[in-house]
């Protein structure tokens, strides 16, 4: 079961974008163009429209966060017109930490968390389906590990799943240390942007422990180059971690939309699987890589955690 921004639902099948944000506002740290928002969302309902349309698209994570731009009611909005089940994410972002994350204690913060999943943003009754917690560029300090471990003690007594962003991906060893150390289960938990690994030996070390991994930053003009992320992907493959592969394109700006000039939600369909199936990946592999990996991240799990 996915907990979705407009009710509890059971997807079967079908491809799902694991790391997206159909709101967003990061305008106080990155400029203009990091802003998709009520002027946007026309825009973004024909954009998913179409990417539902060309490949099947079912399910949409939004990743955005309080402190970043998230939105809950235009993505019950978007969810409504696009027919597409979209996951809401709780938690707060990272680039600056909010002030209530800094002030609060770790209890505060985790039944934040709890109530946003159980019971409803502020006063309504949408509901969060994963946590989204993340480092910034600096070393984590005691208020980065108060905010892990609050949202491990909040993933274990809601069952949704964590995602971070790390900022480098070498912070993935500091994020896995301290959620474990927090009695979060690993395999339930998504590092995000690790395609921008130095050393793929890195992707070896996250998946040994269990975690997901993220490949997510798909089209970006920025990081590694598109041929490069999908021989890490075929890599990671070969190395028997092909079920903790999540692949997203983690569209964040209005340039990116197709009414812009962008490829937009399609992106991971159009530019990256071929790339998949050139270097021999399988059909069914990939469909698997998209639809039953991102369905278990974003599953709540209710066997007890
Ligand atoms: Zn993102």
């Amino acid at each position: 079961m996915i907990r979705t921004i407009l009710g509890d639902v059971e997807v079967l099948d079908g491809p799902i974008l694991g790391h997206e944000h159909l709101q967003i506002d990061l305008s106080h740290n990155k400029g203009e163009d990091n802003i998709l928002w009520q002027n946007e969302e026309s825009a973004i309902i024909d954009d998913l429209n179409y990417t539902k349309v060309q490949y099947g698209l079912r399910v949409v994570a939004d990743l955005s966060v309080p402190g970043g731009g998230r939105n809950p009611e235009a993505l019950a909005r978007i969810s409504h017109q696009t027919g597409l089940h979209v996951v809401c994410a709780t938690g707060f972002y990272w680039d600056a930490v909010p002030d209530i994350v800094v002030h609060s204690s770790h209890q505060k913060l985790r039944d934040i968390m709890i109530r946003e999943i159980e019971t409803g943003i502020d006063q309504t009754d949408l509901r969060c389906g994963t946590i989204k917690i993340g480092t910034d560029h600096t070393e984590p300090n005691s208020i980065f590990e108060k905010l892990f471990r609050a949202a491990a003690a909040a993933s274990r007594a809601t069952g949704v799943s964590i995602v971070t962003h790390t900022t480098k991906p070498e912070q993935a060893t500091w994020q896995l240390d301290v959620l474990e150390d927090a009695g979060a289960d690993l395999s339930h938990v998504l590092i995000s942007h690790l395609h921008k690994v130095k050393d793929f030996s890195e992707i070896i070390a996250v998946g040994k422990r269990g975690a997901f991994i993220g490949i997510d930053q798909l089209g970006f003009k920025k990081g590694p180059m598109i041929g490069d992320v999908a021989d890490i992907v075929v890599r990671a493959i070969a190395q028997g971690l092909g079920g903790q592969l999540i692949l997203s394109s983690d569209i964040a700006r209005k340039s990116r939309l197709r009414a812009n000039g962008g490829i937009g939600y399609a992106t991971t369909f159009s530019e990256f699987l071929p790339l998949l199936k050139q270097r021999g990946v399988p059909e069914p592999q990939i469909s698997k890589i998209m639809s039953d990996n991102p369905l278990k991240i974003y599953s709540v799990r209710t066997d007890g955690k």
